[in-house]
């Protein structure tokens, strides 16, 4: 089998094992007769495989059992609307840090539900930093503080994060989950999309810290209330069957990588195998993010002029590397690395911006 190398933002690579697994059990799932995807999500197999899920998320994330953990459907855009409509009260304002695409979309939803206050807004820098997260004090009246803990799109990731006393913090995790240890309990939700990191589209895994369902406004349609889900433990109506499956056998293949502090070893390595090409370059490569809040899921560059960049795609493509263009809204390039991309990919693309400059700088 020959794999391309695999840098699409989202959706994006898998473990060639979970793949594997998927394919091996998808006509009769260990011995029951009959696909995982064909049984019903109230009896076996699922709820065995689904309650494994569950744990292993705990687990691996160190999700303290005042948590609730569900998967819900319609992406991490979904969370855009819900998190202003459950927990954005009358009389207050909701604190978003606009550092980029995802959080800006997030609180553009947030305003048309209620008051927005942009604490922080990187318009003017463009997006290449971020604030002190020691400095960040949520407003007086605020009913939370929101941000994105990796911009997808920017390629700028969150190192630490803001204390915000009695002000619940709500982090969009999509595209840097389970990539490093994080103290789940400063959050009082986190959420994301799981096809960056976790699996395939069409599941998004929300951890909400159960005092968070007492202060939720009334009256949501069904299921749009986070209560709901959480009385249904995660299962009020179908959830996206597939999608959980493949991201047990993803967070199985965690466990056995060394869980979050393996994933942060391996990130922090293939993420500095692209850096230090690009700032040994002298200049033929450059990243347009602070060097201290640079995204260890998504290295996004530019090179001197937009038909080099053309020339580098071009000849990426002919390697085998794919996805390695930036976002439409912003050019240039971007290489997303996330949990399951070998390192020995990574080596090669950092292999190949050597070369690309030996004879093209
Ligand atoms: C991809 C992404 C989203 C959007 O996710 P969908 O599941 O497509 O709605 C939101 N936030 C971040 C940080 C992302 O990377």
């Amino acid at each position: 089998m020959n794999r391309k190398k695999n840098f699409f933002a989202g959706p994006s690579v898998l473990p060639v094992e979970v793949l594997q697994q998927l394919h091996e059990d998808l006509l009769d799932y260990k011995g029951y007769g009959l696909s995982m995807i064909e049984a019903s999500h109230r009896g076996q197999p699922f709820e065995t495989m689904y309650q494994e899920t569950l744990s292993l998320v705990r687990s691996l994330m160190n999700v303290p059992e005042d948590y609730e953990i569900f998967f819900l459907g319609g992406g991490a855009t979904l969370q855009f609307s819900m998190i202003p409509m459950n927990f954005l009260k009358n009389g207050t304002v909701a604190d978003y840090i606009k550092s980029g695409t995802w959080s800006n979309k997030a609180a553009a939803d947030a305003a048309k539900v209620g008051d927005v206050n942009l604490y922080y807004d990187g318009t003017d820098n463009g997006f290449s930093s971020l604030p002190d997260p020691s400095a960040v004090k949520p407003s007086e009246n605020s009913s939370y503080l929101y941000l994105c803990s990796n911009e997808t799109i920017g390629g700028i990731e969150w190192q630490s994060w803001p204390e915000t006393g009695d002000v619940p913090l709500i982090a969009d995790m999509s595209s840097d989950l389970l990539s490093r240890p994080v103290p789940v309990e400063k959050f009082s939700m986190i959420y994301g999309g799981v096809q960056k990191n976790l699996g395939p589209a069409g599941a998004t895994l929300v951890i909400l810290k159960k005092d968070m369902l007492e202060r939720q406004n009334p009256n949501l349609t069904a299921y749009l209330d986070y209560s709901l889900h959480a009385k249904g433990g995660g299962l009020y109506n179908t959830p996206p069957v597939f999608s959980i499956w493949a991201v047990k056998l993803v967070l199985e293949w965690i466990q056995k990588n060394g869980g979050a502090e393996g994933m942060d070893k391996r990130a922090a390595l293939k993420s500095s195998l692209i850096y230090d090409v690009i700032d040994g370059s002298d200049g033929f490569y450059r990243s347009p993010v602070d060097k201290n809040v640079r995204s260890r899921m998504n290295v996004v560059f530019r090179m001197g002029s937009e038909e080099l960049e053309k020339k580098f795609l071009a000849e990426a493509g002919e390697n085998g590397m794919l996805g390695l263009k930036g976002h439409r809204s912003v050019g240039g390039l971007r290489a997303s690395i996330y949990n399951s991309l070998p390192v020995e990919d990574v080596q090669a693309l950092a292999d190949m911006m050597k070369e690309f400059q030996r004879v093209n700088g």
